[in-house]
């Protein structure tokens, strides 16, 4: 099969979105944005071995692939609108690329976005690359650094839950699937995209949580100039993360695990209520974990006791 029949058979499907003038087939794709709305673009890249399994099922690939950069587009307040796929692959293997195609049109459809067109190469390793663009009203942009001293400091969801599903995805200890719901953190992340748009005027930051709690939080703080005080005995934590694994284990999958793809947002503490009842109509799970502090660097206790805690964050080199 060469390049153009691959493309035609697994990527090029009927696009239902008039703000799509053109799509696949062209040099390029001509998108028309609404009037007023200012345009949010992200690019995410995963690798084959380095930031997943090399046997994880190819559709959970398509998923993740978009998945990821559904959430950079949210942590800004975005609405994504379209993307383009860059994708190189050792082969034209039809039974990978139909089930990675599967996996990255129902990512997209759940959020409403087109493919509009992407590049297909040969590799020795399986390099999937996903470009986003999302809109926004340009007073809903929600920017890493806006936090200031005394806001209070939010997480969405139960972090930890993915770098854990993730080590029982590589050690292969889940024969009986029991810990399905963990390892489903990891392959589908579920972005928080609604309630992400619904505190756009309520936030003063927010990032996404890829590389850890810990090292997330303190790019949005060196963004907003600023320092955190952590209180970890508020983190919150799954029913299943704390059956699986001790203490100390469950606190380094949240502060250095990764891959949650949960928003950390930072509000003004009169606005603590109505982050609630925010979460509470979107039917998300929000746990304030701390405060904003005026100079740098993150200060944790555990019950008000000083907590000495050295990040081990994903870092790409
Ligand atoms: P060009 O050589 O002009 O870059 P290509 O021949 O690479 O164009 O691609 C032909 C068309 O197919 C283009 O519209 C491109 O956007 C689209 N395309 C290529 N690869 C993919 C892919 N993996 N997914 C979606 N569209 C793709
Ligand atoms: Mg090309």
């Amino acid at each position: 099969m060469d390049e153009f029949a691959l493309i035609r058979r697994f990527f090029d499907r009927p696009v239902k979105d008039d703000s799509v003038r053109l799509g696949i087939g062209d040099d390029g794709a001509v998108i028309v944005p609404d009037p007023g709305r200012e345009l949010i673009s992200v690019v995410d890249t995963i690798v084959a071995g380095v930031h997943y399994p090399l046997d994880l099922p190819p559709f959970d690939v398509g998923y993740r692939a978009v998945a990821i950069n559904l959430s950079d587009v949210a942590a800004m307040g975005g609405r994504p609108r379209w993307m383009t796929l860059a994708l190189s692959i050792p082969q034209a293997d039809t039974g990978w690329l139909s089930l990675f195609a599967e996996g990255l049109f129902t990512a997209a459809a759940e959020a409403k976005v087109s493919l509009v067109g992407g590049d297909t190469t040969r590799s020795e390793t399986t390099v999937v690359s996903v470009q986003m663009l999302g809109d926004i009203d340009p007073h809903d942009v929600i920017k890493r650094s806006g936090a200031g001293p005394g806001d209070s400091i939010f997480v969405t969801g139960t972090p930890g839950d993915a770098a854990a599903g993730l080590s029982l995805l590589k050690s292969g200890s889940d024969q009986t699937g029991e810990s399905e719901y963990l390892i489903g953190r990891f392959v589908r992340p579920r972005v928080r995209l609604a309630f992400a748009s619904s505190i756009t005027r309520l936030a003063s930051a927010a990032i996404d949580l890829s590389d850890g709690l810990y090292a997330d939080l303190q790019k949005l703080l060196m963004a907003s100039k600023a320092g955190a005080k952590l209180e970890l005995a508020q983190l919150p934590f799954s029913a299943e993360i704390l059956a699986k694994f001790d203490y100390d284990a469950v606190i380094n999958f949240a502060l250095a695990g990764g891959d949650d793809y949960e928003l950390c947002f930072t509000v003004p503490r009169s606005k603590d209520a109505e982050i609630h009842a925010v979460a509470k109509q979107n039917q998300v799970q929000v746990t304030r974990i701390g405060r904003v502090v005026s100079g740098d660097g993150i200060e944790c206790t555990k019950d008000g006791v000083p907590f000495e805690y050295a990040d081990t964050g994903y870092r790409h080199f």
